[in-house]
């Protein structure tokens, strides 16, 4: 299983950011590292990880690929 992953599906559409992570924790990984390079975002905790990831989620663009 895979999961799509891009930052204008929850809502940060000025970023094209994509990717394609093997699960949730890659996923959270991978996350974790973009929001600290792009984003600006000093410490991204799990609690805004995984905030992104359900949003993803919930708006049905998280793909399994
Ligand atoms: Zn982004």
């Amino acid at each position: 299983m895979s999961l799509k992953f891009s930052c204008a599906s929850v809502g940060a559409d000025t970023c094209g950011f994509k990717t394609v992570a093997t699960d949730k924790a890659d996923l959270a990984r991978q996350l974790a590292d973009h929001l600290v390079t792009v984003h600006a975002v000093k410490t991204p905790t799990q609690t805004i990880v995984r905030y992104l990831i359900k949003m993803a989620e919930e708006s049905g663009s998280l793909q399994k690929a």
